[in-house]
């Protein structure tokens, strides 16, 4: 049998995690032959809610799960690591800047970073899922000198799936149909899902909705500018409708989510497709060097590669600068807070 893999859940009591943990226990991250050891992070105060999901776990009887620790301690957490994924985060309160919020979040993901550095297995690989995703990753990616940089990403696999389903359900297609979908730049509202490589079915997504290369047009016969006024915002504040909806944040999606970029991650992505995650850019597609940033990748190997030699459209570049813009401002303001 192999040996069971350590996977590090921080957060684990939050609602992303309970709809996380399951799922990874039961082997569908990882895939049904790996069993898992789970470590479960969490603040002092939510440790005993985090052992009652824990005696859950055990109550399934998992056939994989090797095992669970519970605990508030950051080093003892990391120790021994192979996918660490990174869900707590302090949330947006009421009349907090943006650089308040940059700040609480150095606090929790500087020191995650350097456990990371010095517990974790050489084979880490990190996703971050607690907002802001993208800068919380370079910041913990700062604090891990050690771990290739590459090892570091930030989740807009769930913005991925989004503009998925949103595009499979104006085409009267299905999600299968739909290949080359991009997610560029920062997991935010500046986000940039790109159609003008998807194809459905086969077929230029672009030509069978009608979308001009200006961004013009859309969606066949409707005279609307769909592309701009529907599909855009909509993948973008999908997270605000369905808070107005639920009353509650996204979270089973957003489990799926992780789930799906660790799996790809490890296991590899289809030939013929590719999928998004924030990933360390290369320059590639003249995103600054280092920005952690939504890219289209591959998994080969075991690792994410950037897809090359796209061509960009102006419409597309716009909205990829303004993106990228806004994850430069973001490292600004952790560089001069001294949390990278
Ligand atoms: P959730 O489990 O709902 O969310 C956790 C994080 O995921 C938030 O930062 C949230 O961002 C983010 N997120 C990213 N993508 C999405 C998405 N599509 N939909 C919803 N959320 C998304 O939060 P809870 O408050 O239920 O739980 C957080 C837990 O983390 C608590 O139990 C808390 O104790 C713990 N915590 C643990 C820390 C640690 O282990 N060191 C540190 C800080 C907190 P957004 O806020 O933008 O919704």
């Amino acid at each position: 049998a192999k040996a069971p893999v350590t996977v590090t859940v921080t957060g684990a009591a939050g609602q992303i995690g309970y709809a996380l943990l399951f799922r990874v226990a039961s082997g569908q991250m990882l895939g049904p032959d790996t069993p898992v050891r789970l470590k479960l992070l969490e603040i002092p105060q939510a440790v005993k809610a985090a052992e009652g999901t824990a005696m859950e776990l055990d109550d399934c009887a998992f056939p994989l799960l090797d095992g669970v620790d519970i605990t508030d301690d950051t080093n003892r957490a990391f120790d021994g690591t192979s996918v660490a994924l990174l869900v707590g985060a302090r949330p947006r309160a009421k009349g907090m800047e943006r650089g308040d919020l940059l700040e609480a979040n150095g606090g929790i993901f500087g020191p995650q970073g350097t456990a990371i550095n010095e517990h974790a297995a050489d084979d880490v690989r990190v996703l971050v899922v607690g907002n802001p995703a993208n800068t919380n990753a370079l910041i913990a990616r700062s604090h891990a000198p050690d771990v290739p940089p590459e090892r570091f990403t930030a989740m807009t696999r769930l913005d991925h799936n989004r503009a998925l389903s949103q595009l499979a359900a104006k085409a009267g297609a299905s999600v299968t149909d739909i290949k080359k979908l991009t997610i560029w730049g920062n997991h935010s509202a500046t986000q940039y899902p790109d159609i003008f490589h998807a194809e459905i079915a086969g077929k230029k997504a672009a030509d069978v909705l009608g979308v001009a290369p200006d961004g013009s047009g859309g969606a066949a016969a409707d005279d609307h500018q769909w592309l701009t006024e529907e599909f855009i915002p909509t993948v973008a504040k999908r997270g605000a409708a369905i808070i107005e909806a639920r009353g509650a944040s996204s979270a089973a999606s957003a489990a799926n989510a992780a789930i799906d970029h660790v799996h790809d991650w490890v296991l590899g992505t289809p030939e013929g497709d590719w999928t998004s995650a924030g990933v360390p850019s290369d320059g590639s597609y003249g995103v600054a060097e280092g920005l952690i940033s939504s890219f289209p990748v591959v998994s080969r190997h075991g690792r994410w590669e950037i897809v090359p030699g796209l061509e960009i459209n102006d419409f597309s570049r716009a909205r990829i600068d303004a993106s990228v813009q806004e994850l430069i401002d973001e490292r600004e303001t952790v560089r001069s807070l001294g949390l990278i």
